[in-house]
């Protein structure tokens, strides 16, 4: 693809210079003890996520910092200390105390973005549970489906969703003993509730951490459910520490920092991004109530003097879907360092970022398995415009050639020296947030590793210079008359044409090729489709990709099926094309 590599952003008067600004160094000297360290120790001993994230602080003087923002949806701000977090927190471990919950047992929170969902999270981890998100729209099955999976004891929620999404399932829920509900106290509670408010009022805001075994269990994520039915991914209370140094190296955070991070808790990215990195780095976090809304988040951005903002590749392109004149309306220039997760980010996103904002998008990618950021663009050093960057230091990445055997088990990886060569991406183990099993699947969590290889069921190539590009998820990716075509570079090529809002590729059965390339397109506001633009489109993609990888038809969609977390789901598509069985659907964004 035809676009330059943006030289690295350079510091504005005022602005702290990049954390990481020699890659090859950092990479060198980089230790992960040191890293684990720095965070300090709960005065009980061992290592835990909830004293790494907020206490310290108090601890070390900086209680009065704030941590949290919210906005509500009708623009109230509402700010918590770090102190005030780290109360509430208590509060919260003393309630599941006087519950007689368990070390280890599960905690779930059903919530939009609300400060209890914080509270929560931090309380149970401070008490030694597990804790869980469910995001909060999803429907009665899939909340029964991953509770039950879980063996949620507990449950935080409120009273709608209670109604709407819980008590429907309830009886099939044994384990589930306490439902708490946030807005509800007295004679309003449902029966076989309890007043969340009424016990945090009643609980001593003290607490002393028991002793945490660094890899006790702290969170279970279940996946987006993009290739498949949503997997229950295990992390340890040593997450932390890659959460920290990844909040640094590769999200540029800074001690008193503002930081947004737009991806909802109720999935790995808005609670390893949304809370625990950047507490872990001292940072004021803003949290807003309300959904995706263009010029809410150009204000957002202005007003609260955001520093350091991480997004997802469907924001950016809605965003650009609107057009630059709505982003004109203000002045960024708190503005330092711009991120994308969740899905290939096209050059044509990472360019307008630089248009619009004066910084370009810095790609980075990891999963829910990998707890933590592994691959990224780096805010010291230049972005080439469709790459996913280079692994963080401390990380060791290959693309390796897999062999399989007649099940689909990997039986072999072999690391593939030669560059722009495609393979599956693998990473080392070993790493802090690394998943430490899939719950209630042994088997599937085997058949992840291969010769001492993590292998994360994504293609990619890495250039001469190390850095790696993304090709495809191994079930995306299409096989035509011997070509490995990537869904990814040709959706970023229709993406470049100016009628195109949104693209989903993938492949078709063919007798002569193997596999044919189609694409489904969703239009800019303003455009028709038709036969006549979908030849133009066809003819645009020809003369970027060549006849080979070119899609061969064109289907105008007024909505792509895409997960709740945003991602296409390229195997709806073909599903639905073929005729074929649509799979798991629990994470599909409604009325797609
Ligand atoms: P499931 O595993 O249930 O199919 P999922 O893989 O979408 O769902 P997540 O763990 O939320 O669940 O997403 C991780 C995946 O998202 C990665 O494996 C990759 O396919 C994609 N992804 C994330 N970041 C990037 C990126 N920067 N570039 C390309 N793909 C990315
Ligand atoms: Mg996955």
């Amino acid at each position: 693809m035809s676009y330059e590599t943006l030289a690295a952003d350079s510091s504005r008067p005022g602005e702290p210079t990049a954390i990481l600004e020699d890659y090859e160094r950092a990479c060198g000297t980089f230790d992960w003890d040191e890293t684990r360290r720095a965070l300090g120790r709960p005065p009980a001993g061992g290592l835990n996520m909830a004293h790494a994230a907020v206490d310290r602080w108090v601890v070390n003087g900086l209680g009065n910092r704030i941590a949290m923002r919210f906005i509500s949806r009708q623009w109230e701000r509402r700010n918590y200390s770090y102190a005030a977090l780290s109360g509430q927190a208590s509060r919260f471990a003393n309630v599941l105390d006087g519950l007689g919950v368990a070390a280890g047992d599960r905690v779930f929170t059903l919530a939009g973005r609300i400060p209890e969902l914080y509270v929560t999270l931090f309380g149970a981890l401070k008490f030694g549970a597990v804790y869980s998100p469910l995001f909060s729209a999803f429907g009665p099955e899939p909340v029964a489906a991953r509770l039950e999976i879980g063996g949620g004891r507990v449950l935080v929620t409120t009273t709608s969703l209670y109604r709407r999404k819980v008590l429907p399932v309830r009886n099939r829920l044994p384990a589930l003993e306490h439902v708490l509900l946030v807005d509800a106290s007295g004679a309003e509670l449902p029966p076989g509730t309890r007043s969340f408010p009424e016990l945090m009022r009643a609980a001593a805001d003290t607490w002393r951490i028991p002793p945490t075994d660094p890899e006790a269990l702290a969170l279970l994520h279940f996946t987006s459910g993009t290739t498949g039915k949503p997997k229950g991914a295990m992390h340890a209370h040593e997450a932390v520490v890659a959460h920290y140094a990844t909040g640094r190296y590769a999200l540029d955070l800074h001690p008193g920092d503002v930081y947004w991070c737009t991806a909802d808790p109720g999935w790995v990215t808005g609670i390893s991004y949304g809370a625990i990195a950047p507490l872990a780095n001292g940072v004021t976090m803003i949290i807003d109530e309300e959904e995706f809304d263009a010029a809410r988040w150009y204000r957002i951005l202005a007003e609260e003097r955001v520093n350091v903002w991480y997004t997802a590749p469907t924001a950016i392109r809605m965003l650009m879907k609107q057009g630059k004149e709505l982003a004109a309306a203000h002045h960024y220039d708190r503005l330092r360092h711009l991120a994308s997760v969740g899905e290939p980010l096209n050059p044509e996103g990472v360019v307008w970022g630089k248009e619009v904002f004066g910084r370009p998008f810095h790609d980075t990618w990891w999963q829910t398995e990998t707890g933590a950021i592994m691959i990224a663009n780096f805010r010291g050093a230049e972005v080439r415009p469709g790459s996913m960057g280079r692994p963080v230091p401390g990380i060791e990445a290959a693309i390796v050639r897999v062999r399989r055997d007649d099940e689909g088990n990997p039986v072999a990886a072999e690391p593939v020296t030669t560059p722009d060569t495609e393979g599956e991406l693998a990473l080392q183990p070993g790493w802090p947030s690394m998943f430490r099993g899939y719950l209630g699947n042994e088997a599937r969590y085997r058949r992840s590793f291969a010769d001492g290889w993590y292998l994360s069921g994504d293609m990619a190539k890495r250039d001469g210079d190390g850095w790696y590009w993304f090709v495809g998820r191994a079930d995306d990716v299409i096989k035509s008359a011997g070509h490995l075509i990537s869904p990814f570079e040709v959706e970023s090529v229709l993406l470049e044409h100016p009628a195109v809002a949104e693209a989903g590729v993938i492949g078709l059965p063919d007798p002569v090729a193997g596999e044919v390339v189609k694409a489904y397109v969703e239009l800019k506001p303003g455009h028709a489709g038709g036969d006549e633009l979908a030849l133009q489109l066809i003819g645009f993609a020809r003369k970027r990709l060549g006849a080979a990888l070119a899609p061969r038809s064109i289907a105008f969609s007024s909505q792509l099926p895409r997960t709740r977390s945003g991602k296409i789901m390229r195997r709806l598509l073909r599903a639905r094309e073929l005729g074929l069985p649509e799979g798991d659907t629990s994470t599909l964004e409604q009325g797609k």
